[in-house]
């Protein structure tokens, strides 16, 4: 089960009920960030999540309100005695990550890891891979280096005790774990193969797009996703070209055959977001505009 509270649903300038940019993510017992804008820990608070918990940070790209909300965050983690390591990934991370730790006098007495993450081409690249989930990236089109995030629990096997018994006389016990671990076994000199005994089941994903004009790597990242989450800062793409409007995103989540579309990142012009609902609804219609604090398991 994938846990999603929407910290930040604003963009560049934050209104009374919405923050700067910063989604928690969270799959058993990891707990992690998708950006992290002025506030975070405040929301984070509020939210009642711990921040001690989080472990890796992904910033989609190094504009204020997607990543300003990191100075404190590792000050306070440092108050709080933090010693275990946190990393942070994003495009140039090194470089960023950096340049933060040298502002003012202060020192972190945890190690913060800096993975930088490619932000040209169009490959997929594995971030993370853990015994349960993966992060991935792709690039994305915006003003400045900027990228797109993925976290997609294992594709799983579960042998269909019936059948392989039926088969094979294959019965619950040693063998069967065996089967799930090497994907094949041979009993009674026949060979049995996971793949002919067993039932696919599709790990959950998730796709956070960040800051992006509609793009086909967007697409390509978030094929069959069960939730898109992605930049709708207009009604529709405005002249700019650096942000996704809300028609947009319902054709990216229509072409990438996503189950939900959550509509994020909005424009402060906006207070009230039917609006922007209703125009993704018309091509997509399983469309949400987020929250602040909206809470989503997938
Ligand atoms: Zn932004």
């Amino acid at each position: 089960m994938i846990e999603i509270v929407f910290l930040g649903t604003g963009s560049g300038v934050p209104t009374p009920v919405r923050n700067h940019a910063a989604i928690w993510l969270r799959y058993e017992g990891d707990s992690m960030l998708f950006d992290c804008g002025e506030g975070t820990q405040r929301q984070i608070f509020k939210a009642r999540l711990n921040f001690m918990k989080i472990d890796r940070i992904f910033i989609t790209h190094w504009h204020a309100d997607h990543w300003a909300g990191l100075i404190s965050l590792l000050l306070t983690m440092n108050l709080e005695n933090r010693r275990r390591p946190l990393h942070v990934y994003g495009p140039e991370a090194d470089r960023f990550v950096s340049d933060i730790l040298d502002l003012g006098y202060w020192g972190t007495k945890f190690k913060v890891v800096a993975t930088p993450v490619p932000y040209e081409g169009d490959e997929i690249t594995t971030l993370v891979r853990t015994n349960d989930f993966s992060v991935t990236t792709i690039p994305v089109e915006h003003s400045v280096p900027a990228v797109a995030y993925c976290l997609k629990e294992h594709d799983t096997r579960n042998v269909d005790i019936k059948k392989a018994s039926k088969l094979y006389g294959l019965k619950q016990g040693p063998m069967v774990g065996k089967l799930k671990e090497k994907g094949k076994i041979i009993l009674k000199g026949k060979e049995i193969t996971l793949d002919d005994v067993s039932i696919l089941k599709k790990g959950k994903k998730v796709v956070y797009s960040g800051d992006t004009r509609s793009c086909e790597n967007v697409i390509k990242l978030a094929q069959d996703a069960d939730v898109l989450i992605h930049d709708t800062t207009f009604a529709e793409e405005m002249e700019d070209r650096m942000h996704t409007g809300a028609k947009e995103a319902a054709q990216i989540a229509k072409k990438a055959c996503a189950k939900q579309l959550i509509l994020t990142h909005f424009s402060r012009r906006y207070t009230d977001l039917s609006e922007l609902e209703k125009e993704a609804k018309k091509v997509f219609r399983n469309s949400v505009a987020a929250k602040d604090f909206m809470k989503l398991l997938v």
